[in-house]
């Protein structure tokens, strides 16, 4: 009966992380919590019987790069630095976006982000490649009860919006609800545009599982390997690097020692030549009033630079 019970919570668990499951381990992975994670992994393997087409890594690439931009720039700069201002619209619409990458809520990402950078390569940092090794600051840490839960005393700024703490608590309803829609996509395209050569099961696992699983993983490589290879420019306590292969997929993160030694501009990359995409778009996006007050670089940043 217990175990039944556990296996239960758990499962709701999957759609409203604030359920309680009784008896956990802490720092052990929950499995049946990760299925759905592992199974996502698997799911890419149906590329095989689906087949490609240009619409398809097309889908795959858009909902990679508008997902990609709703993590850096707000789930990070936004909601976890604050080195910018919206409106409680656009705020919304981007934590929207953010959770269809399924990585969960924008508190709980903000959350713990707040935590890595107070407690950095300490017991206390939620995934240290120093403290808890490689694997698990890649993709260990979160899969573990001590992981599930949100704490709102580390972001009372953003936990006083209750829709906010809403999309906290069902995060899964968006990726789903995505998943759905681009089924449904790919089934009208293969009977109104059947010179797009793509269907729903097409558009399904390359615009969601394929590209979601990319994303996560470059995502978490700012976790583990932006903490491992590439120069240090400044002389943080963490292991934090700069790594331009990694700031060009994660759209500037990976100037990441950059962060660490100063992470309240809304800038990665502090020279003109480190590309920092999210950076870009977010200048277009105050030109045009859609956000505003980006915090620059201070010049005092600059001068403990080491060179170049
Ligand atoms: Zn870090
Ligand atoms: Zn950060």
């Amino acid at each position: 009966m217990a175990v039944a019970q556990t296996v239960a919570a758990t499962m709701r668990r999957w759609f409203d992380t604030t359920t309680q499951v009784p008896g956990e381990r802490e720092g052990r992975i929950d499995w049946l919590r990760a299925s759905p994670f592992v199974a996502m992994h698997l799911a890419c393997l149906w590329v095989f019987s689906v087949g490609v087409s240009a619409t398809a890594l097309w889908v795959a690439a858009i909902a990679y790069a508008v997902r990609m931009f709703a993590l850096t720039a707000f789930y990070h700069r936004y909601f976890s630095h604050r080195t910018f201002r919206a409106s409680r619209t656009v705020q919304f619409v981007f934590a929207l976006i953010g959770a269809a990458c399924v990585q969960r809520g924008p508190l709980w990402w903000a959350a713990h982000h707040r935590d890595h950078h107070r407690h950095t390569e300490t017991a206390r940092d939620p995934h240290s490649p120093r403290v808890h090794g490689f694997l698990w600051s890649h993709a260990g840490w979160f899969l573990t009860p001590a992981a599930f839960r949100t704490n709102l005393a580390r972001v009372p700024d953003f936990a006083q919006y209750r829709e906010l703490r809403w999309l906290d608590r069902f995060d899964t309803a968006v990726p789903v609800l995505f998943a759905i829609a681009l089924y449904a996509a790919g089934a009208l395209l293969e009977r109104y545009a059947p010179g797009l050569h793509t269907n729903g099961p097409q558009l399904l696992v390359w615009g969601f599982f394929v590209s979601t699983v990319v994303l996560f993983h470059a995502t978490v490589t700012i976790n583990s390997l932006a903490h491992r290879f590439g120069r240090r420019r400044f002389d943080t306590r963490d292991d934090s690097r700069n790594n331009a292969w990694l700031a060009l997929i994660t759209f500037g993160e990976g100037w990441h020692n950059n962060h660490h030694f100063f992470p309240g501009t809304v800038r990665q990359g502090f020279r003109w030549w480190e590309i920092d995409l999210s950076y870009y778009v977010l200048r277009a996006m105050a030109a045009v009033g859609l956000v505003r007050d980006l915090k620059p670089v201070p010049a005092w940043v600059l001068a403990r630079a080491k060179a170049p």
